[in-house]
């Protein structure tokens, strides 16, 4: 996972998406470097999930372009973008794990199918996975005997058992109790301090502080401000991010 630093991973041009007459994102032009931990955040209804869908193509954009490691996604052939994706792992608000698959099979799948690795290979990476998350003893668990905050760390093995090059996180702890957010961001914050480039949406400001290298505010489909976390949270430049901030966290 050790990088060139200067190595682009995700560049986005004038970034557009529109549903019908509603322009969710605007205008949009950003760059995610190797080992870069970006934290987006923002008011409700400003776009985040909309804009992170658009980086590995979930929502074809409306107009601009999304490279990844200088390849255009945008108006490719489904197989290429397929190829591209799964360099791209997700996580979501909603854990959406196989139900009907153990926690080691949950993980295995995708690596078998589709990196065909060996079912040796496969099982190893399984558990090695399972140790990083804290999870080693729930490999033959379903993922409905598990709690939330287990079940999405199993959900962020799985998508790195597709050995990716960025992870995207969509508010991977909003659905949580609060006693379970804690090891999820521990998770987190291991993955970054391990070199993985990460876009991560959140509203944990506390995660985004420590361990973002870039905050990057949006509101009504742009991005208005980005800066280092000390600088952002000290010193909001705009009056929208003045405005955001002074509601959370008062
Ligand atoms: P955020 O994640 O910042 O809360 P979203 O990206 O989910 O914002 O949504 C931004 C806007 O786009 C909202 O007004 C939402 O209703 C709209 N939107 C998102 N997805 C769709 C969709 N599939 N169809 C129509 N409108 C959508
Ligand atoms: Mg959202």
């Amino acid at each position: 996972m050790l990088k060139d630093k200067e190595q682009t991973i995700i560049e986005v041009q004038q970034l557009k998406k529109s549903f019908g007459d509603d322009v969710v994102l605007k205008d949009i032009s950003e760059t995610v470097k190797a080992g870069q931990v970006i934290c987006v955040i923002g008011p409700s209804g400003a776009g985040k999930s909309t804009f992170l869908r658009c980086l590995n193509v979930l929502e074809e954009p409306t107009s601009g372009k999304v490279l990844f490691e200088g390849s255009d996604l945008t108006g490719i052939k489904e197989e290429e973008l397929n190829r591209l994706r799964q360099k791209m792992g997700m996580v979501f608000q909603s854990f959406n794990l196989f139900p009907n698959l153990t926690v080691l099979d949950n993980l295995q799948l995708a690596p078998l199918k589709v990196r065909r690795l060996s079912a040796d290979q496969a099982q190893k990476q399984a558990h090695k996975l399972l140790t990083q998350v804290g999870l080693a003893d729930k490999s033959a668990e379903y993922p409905a005997s598990l709690s939330g905050g287990q079940q999405q760390r199993v959900a962020i093995a799985r998508a790195l058992a597709m050995d990716p090059e960025v992870m995207l996180f969509d508010e991977p702890t909003s659905a949580l109790d609060p006693e379970m957010v804690g090891e999820v961001l521990k998770v987190m914050r291991d993955l970054a301090h391990s070199g993985m480039t990460m876009v991560v949406v959140t509203h944990e400001m506390g995660f985004a502080k420590e361990v973002a290298d870039q905050i990057w505010f949006m509101a009504d489909g742009y991005i208005q401000e980005k800066g280092k976390p000390e600088d952002f949270f000290a010193h909001p430049k705009t009056e929208r991010a003045q405005d955001f901030l002074s509601k959370i966290l008062s």
